[in-house]
């Protein structure tokens, strides 16, 4: 039946009709806050990029957290900033690990609050990525000069031979600026389960690997089997896009790349499919839950995975898309709440079941 007989108009009349055939519910059940621990007391800084987000010391944290559980919001995701980052990370795995000792605090203090545990190096390591970097050889070689340096007999022509070599390296130098790098993909793959054993051991209910390095989901399920945490679930980030909306993120949690960028290891915008692939061979790994990160700019990602899987699918509204609203707002620009409300609604309708978000007390104030 068409117009007139049938007006779709009818059931918006009013709110409780609205309300009655409304098909997606937010509930503060579905919620994950994220929180970044940092070393010291009493220490509350709040992240120039997100306001109302801050880094917190492990006193503040439990504060915190205790907060959230009491707002309905069932989990946190924790982060860390460690004092010292080096070059294996190992703030990351250390018993000690800020993220170690937050997870312990909290779990004697705040009951029946998930803590989940985001299982990167990037924030531990001096250089900012998320794997174990290697030096790969240079696309050219020092080769001829070296020799002709060290067959030269007369310290004076050694000399010269020297600086000829000099200035053939610095030519050489200025043609390939960029440093020759690269992450190493299965060295990094210990760190990552030994971090996760580290989380589950401190007391974290949930790992949530965030490095996008193939077959961490394996390494991590029979680190964490062997050491007898089977009761442990994985939630991957199992389709985790190289995105410009995670710039306030890496200032919140210190994480920026000192060289290149993450390219090479988190996916391409464009790829829909291989963000299948990637989902698919976590499962089969043994994933026990998914995520799409970012959200809104995914959201038909997140709707294929819907479809596709039937294992619980979270979405991460990254720091960026939370500063653009919130940046908006203050520019008297969007209506806050509103914008928020349908920013949340929108990643849950498209089919993530789960959703982390620096929105999430926000939210739960709202949908009590
Ligand atoms: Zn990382």
């Amino acid at each position: 039946m068409a117009f007139p007989v049938t007006r779709l108009r009818r059931l918006r009349r009013t709110e409780q009709l609205r309300s009655l055939v409304r098909e997606t519910r937010l509930t503060p059940d579905s919620l994950v806050y994220p929180m970044f621990v940092c070393p010291g007391e009493g220490v509350r800084k709040e992240v120039r990029s997100m306001p109302g987000v801050f880094n917190l010391s492990v006193d503040e944290a439990v504060k915190e957290a205790r907060e959230v559980h009491s707002l309905g919001v069932p989990s946190v995701i924790l982060f860390g900033l460690p004092d010292k980052k080096d070059e294996v990370a190992t703030g990351a795995w250390a018993d000690q690990g800020i993220v170690q000792q937050a997870t312990r605090a909290i779990k004697g203090e705040v009951s029946g609050l998930i803590l989940m545990g985001d299982v990167c190096l990037c924030e531990y390591m001096s250089h900012g990525h998320c794997g174990i970097v290697r030096q790969t050889p240079a696309p050219f070689s020092l080769g001829a000069a070296a020799m002709r340096a060290v067959a030269t007999e007369s310290p004076e022509k050694k000399k010269k031979a020297i600086e000829g070599m000099d200035t053939a390296a610095g030519e050489m130098k200025a043609r390939f600026v960029q440093p020759q790098f690269e992450i190493d993909n299965d060295a990094s793959l210990e760190l990552l389960a030994r971090t996760s054993v580290s989380l589950a051991r401190s007391g974290i209910d949930v790992i949530a690997p965030s490095d996008m390095m193939d077959g961490r989901v394996a390494a991590i399920r029979s680190a964490l089997d062997e050491a007898h945490f089977q009761n442990t679930p994985i939630l991957s980030y199992a389709a985790k896009f190289a995105s410009g909306f995670y710039g306030p993120f890496r200032e919140a949690a210190d994480s920026a790349p000192q060289f290149g960028d993450r390219r090479s290891y988190q996916m391409d915008g464009a790829n829909l499919l291989e963000a299948m692939r990637e989902i698919e061979l976590d499962i089969e790994e043994g994933a026990d839950m998914i995520m799409v990160k970012p959200a809104m700019p995914y959201l038909d990602v997140i709707a294929a995975a819907r479809l596709r899987f039937d294992l619980p699918l979270a979405a991460y509204q990254v720091s960026g898309e939370y500063a653009m609203i919130e940046a908006a707002a203050q520019n008297g620009w969007i209506e806050r709440h509103r914008v928020m409300m349908e920013s949340l609604l929108s990643i849950h309708r498209a089919g993530a079941g789960i959703i982390l978000t620096y929105y999430a007390k926000d939210a739960a104030r709202l949908l009590a």
